[in-house]
C-alpha cells in the first residue's frame, strides 16, 4: 500500500553538514519526494511533534535537541516521501533508535550518536505509523506545500 512519511533531518545532522549524505540514503530507496522545507522549530512545535512521549524522562533534552539549542542550529530539514511501505523502507535504512544499537549500514548506525548524558543524537526523525505520519506531515506541512494530494 501507497503511504507518505514524515522526515527530519535533525539538529545534529545540520550542524555535521550530513544533509546530503542523509539524502543521498533516502533518495536510493523506491520512495517519491513530494515535500520539503527548512524550517525554525520553536518548542510549541516540537512538544507536539513529539506529544506521545510527553512525561518520559529524555523530554525536555529531546525538546531542545530538536529545536537546535543544543548544536547551535536554526533549523531542521523537514521532508515527506510517499511510495510502497514508505515508512517501513525508511526506518529500515534510518536504524535503530540507539544508535549504539543501530546496525553499521543504517544512517543512524552510521552518523549517530549516544551522548555521555544518555541522549540518542540519531540524525533523522521517521514517522512510526501511517496515522503517525497523517498527524505529523498535518502539523509540519501546508496541504499546498505537496506535490500530490495525500488520502
Ligand atoms: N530518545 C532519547 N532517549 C530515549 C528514547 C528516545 O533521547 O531513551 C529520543 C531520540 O532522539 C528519538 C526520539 O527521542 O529519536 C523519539 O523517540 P522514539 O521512541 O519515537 O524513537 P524514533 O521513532 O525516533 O526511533
Ligand atoms: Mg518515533
Amino acid at each position: 500500500m501507497e503511504q507518505a512519511v514524515l522526515v527530519l533531518i535533525k539538529p545534529d545532522a545540520i550542524q555535521r553538514k550530513l544533509t546530503g549524505a542523509v539524502l543521498a540514503r533516502l533518495e536510493s530507496l523506491d520512495v517519491k519526494l513530494i515535500g520539503a522545507k527548512a524550517v525554525r522549530v520553536d518548542h510549541a512545535l516540537a512538544e507536539e511533534h513529539y506529544t506521545r512521549l510527553r512525561g518520559k524522562p529524555f523530554f525536555d533534552d529531546m525538546i531542545r535537541y530538536l529545536c537546535g539549542e543544543l548544536h547551535g542550529v536554526e533549523f531542521v530539514v523537514a521532508l515527506v516521501f510517499w511510495g510502497e511501505e514508505a515508512i517501513r523502507q525508511i526506518r529500515h535504512v534510518a536504524g535503530a533508535t540507539n544508535p549504539e544499537a543501530a546496525a553499521p549500514g543504517t544512517i543512524r548506525g552510521a552518523y549517530g550518536c549516544l551522548t555521555s548524558g544518555g541522549r540518542m543524537e540519531n540524525v533523522l526523525h521517521a514517522s512510526s505509523d501511517e496515522s503517525e505520519a497523517k498527524r505529523e506531515i498535518a502539523l509540519w506541512f501546508r496541504p499546498e506545500e505537496l506535490l500530490i494530494q495525500l488520502p
